[in-house]
């Protein structure tokens, strides 16, 4: 697709998100239920090997007994344990859930902090992690790229790379700034329901007429 300008950028996105939206993607469901930023960052440690569905089910059970670090920490590792099953490594991630409340009580006075460094000093918490939780909950101009992002931009011709980390560091390039926020949304939701890991729908694509890797 070569270079985007400002407005195309809009437009692509836009694409993507009103397509999406009429598949339902499952995306925005799970979104709903971790708009703040303590509850999107319980949920991304959560989710990573694990199905989105199964996730949502866990941080549902998980936020009706514990809304704060202060709840969090007040549950054993077993009751965690309980809550939380059956994502992935939900023993380790019972463990770092504890770790994160005190952590997030100690040195950030129960708040969740809004800068990347220190995001990614947390418990759990990684780059991609990190930056879901500032644009997707504070609005900052990050750009999380998993591995719908990645895949997405460079079947698109966005990005020629071959790491996430270059990925990002391309589209900060090439995102206006007030887009940022909301490209992680959108590529993830495109990605769930048209341009697939495996078998995309390229013959009922809004961007076939303009993808190198249509098919
Ligand atoms: S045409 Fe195919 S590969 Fe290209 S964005 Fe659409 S679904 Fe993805």
């Amino acid at each position: 697709m070569g270079a985007l300008e400002h407005t195309a950028w809009e437009e692509l996105l836009e694409l993507m998100e009103t397509e999406a939206r009429r598949r339902r993607a499952p995306v925005y469901e799970f979104r709903k239920h971790v708009s703040t930023p303590f509850r999107a960052l319980v949920a991304v440690l959560l989710s990573s090997r694990t199905r989105d569905e199964t996730t949502l089910r866990a941080v549902k059970r998980l936020f009706r007994r514990a809304e704060t670090p202060e709840a969090l920490l007040a549950l054993s590792e077993q009751e965690l344990e309980e809550l939380i099953y059956p994502v992935g490594f939900y023993r380790s991630k019972a463990k770092k859930l504890r770790e994160l409340a005190r952590v997030l009580l100690e040195k950030h006075g129960g708040k969740v902090p809004e800068s990347f460094e220190e995001l990614v000093r947390l418990p759990g918490i990684g780059r991609k992690s990190a930056n879901v939780v500032l644009s997707g909950t504070f609005g900052k101009s990050a750009i999380a790229v998993d591995t719908h992002v990645h895949r997405i931009s460079n079947r698109l011709g966005i990005v020629s790379t071959s790491s996430p980390e270059e990925t990002e560091a391309q589209l900060h390039r090439l995102v206006p700034e007030e887009l940022k926020p909301r490209l992680n949304l959108a590529f993830v939701a495109f990605g769930q329901t048209v341009c697939r890991p495996v078998k995309p729908l390229c013959g009922a694509c809004p961007l076939a007429g303009v993808c190198p890797s249509s098919s």
